[in-house]
């Protein structure tokens, strides 16, 4: 793709903005990052680094992705904004893509993951209201977002610390523990909610009969099953969605991050039955399903369909799963297990992850550290073999020279 130049303001400028007028609430590392392509970024001294991390999540399908672009340029020449008091043609056309490729689900639209979670809480509430149920059971380590609601869904009290009181009536358990959601379970239970790999909390991956039993729980209580699948959907564990794995469905599911191919989206999807609980008035997103938004989904779908990537992204798992099997052997001091699930990966280690991060950064490899000790990396699965193999070269050299 041809750029023309653009005079971008140097790293330190734009930090010195940073440090005068923006809220200090993120740690940032001292690069200001100016143009993407696929798994490529540069920064605006025009260093190029390759992204194991693209946009936190959200560029599942790399920097730019072209279909998108098009999408988008052409859609804000069109029309950039409608209110949900009006039917638009892209966000109908995006609920049945996305109703098709899950579960035959209803959607609600917004911006975020915090946004979405928002929404399946409260419309988990609405459902159970005329049984007097209210009450949500979520996991030990999950992670749901920072608004009031979904930080009360996270059972990490990190990051309830200084923020409290949170929400009331929610009870935590631990991951992985279908006895335990079972002894939480009462009659006033609206919903289990929970990742079907918790990502921020270390790419924990559980064992594989976990979904369905938590399925028949639920079935058998009258509880609906809520699956936060704002990381892992939308392709990223080599199948739509995360739960596509386990042969049972949700009652409800969300989605942002990679939705929208890195514009801003999230969805809140729900059974048709439970759909009809969020009455009109109940619930609303201002910018929830604008056309931006819903024409960058749809060039997403189909750029994951015509270009193969779902059984590419279970190809790419296989690869860093491979080069990180030789590497365990290599250093069985530093590296404790390792988690793959399609392009959901997690390097977990005996010491802090930091200072990997650091190290790779140095050397031009964008990666990420979670829960203290876990590598954890997020990439495209449009990346090239010979980026993973450039890349896990660079991951293997700085763990080399790591001294725990
Ligand atoms: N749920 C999960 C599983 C997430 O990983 C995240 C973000 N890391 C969120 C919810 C919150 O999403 P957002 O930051 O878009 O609100």
């Amino acid at each position: 793709m041809a750029h023309a130049p653009t005079p971008h303001a140097s790293s330190r400028e734009t930090i010195a903005e940073f440090e005068r007028y923006v809220v200090p609430n993120y740690r940032r590392y001292p690069v200001s990052l100016v143009r993407g392509e696929n798994s490529w970024i540069w920064d605006a001294e025009g260093t190029r680094y390759l992204d194991f991390f693209p946009g936190w999540g959200c560029n599942l399908i790399g920097h730019c992705p072209p279909r998108v672009v098009e999408a988008v340029r052409e859609q804000v020449g069109e029309l950039i904004h409608v209110p949900n008091t009006w039917y638009m043609e892209a966000q109908g056309r995006f609920a049945r893509a996305l109703s098709e490729r899950s579960f035959g689900g209803q959607c609600f639209f917004c911006n975020s993951g915090a946004e979405a979670n928002e929404a399946a809480i409260k419309v988990a509430r609405a459902h159970g209201a005329p049984k007097g149920k209210f009450k949500i059971v979520t996991m030990e380590g999950g992670f749901h977002g920072r608004t009031y609601a979904a930080l009360t869904a996270t059972a990490q009290p990190k990051y309830h610390e200084d923020l409290g009181p949170m929400l009331p009536g929610f009870a935590y358990v631990k991951y992985d523990d279908v006895d335990a959601v079972a002894a939480a379970i009462d009659d006033q239970t609206a919903a289990v909610m929970l990742e079907p790999v918790q990502g921020e909390g270390g790419v924990k991956i559980p064992s594989a009969d976990y979904l369905p039993r938590l399925r028949e729980l639920c079935d058998r209580t009258g509880t609906l099953l809520i699956l936060d699948e704002v990381q892992t959907g939308m392709g990223r564990t080599g199948e739509w969605f995360a739960y596509q794995h386990s042969g049972v469905v949700p009652d409800v599911l969300t989605c942002a991050k990679a939705l929208a191919g890195g514009i801003a989206a999230g969805v809140m999807m729900a059974k048709p039955e439970v759909a009809a609980s969020l009455r009109p008035g109940m619930h609303a997103s201002t910018f929830g399903g604008n056309p931006i938004a819903c024409r960058a989904g749809l060039a997403t779908v189909e750029t994951i369909e015509a270009d193969g990537l779902l059984p590419r992204g279970a190809e790419i798992g296989e690869r860093f799963r491979a080069r990180f099997h030789a590497l365990r052997d290599e250093m069985p001091g530093k590296i404790r297990e390792i988690r793959v699930l399609g392009t959901m990966i997690g390097l977990d280690l005996t010491f802090d992850a930091s200072a990997v991060v650091a190290g790779c950064l140095s050397r031009q490899l964008l990666i990420n550290a979670t829960h203290g000790h876990v590598v954890r990396l997020l990439p495209a699965l449009t990346i090239a073999d010979e980026q993973i193999d450039a890349g896990c070269d660079i991951l293997a050299e700085v763990l080399r020279e790591t001294n725990p």
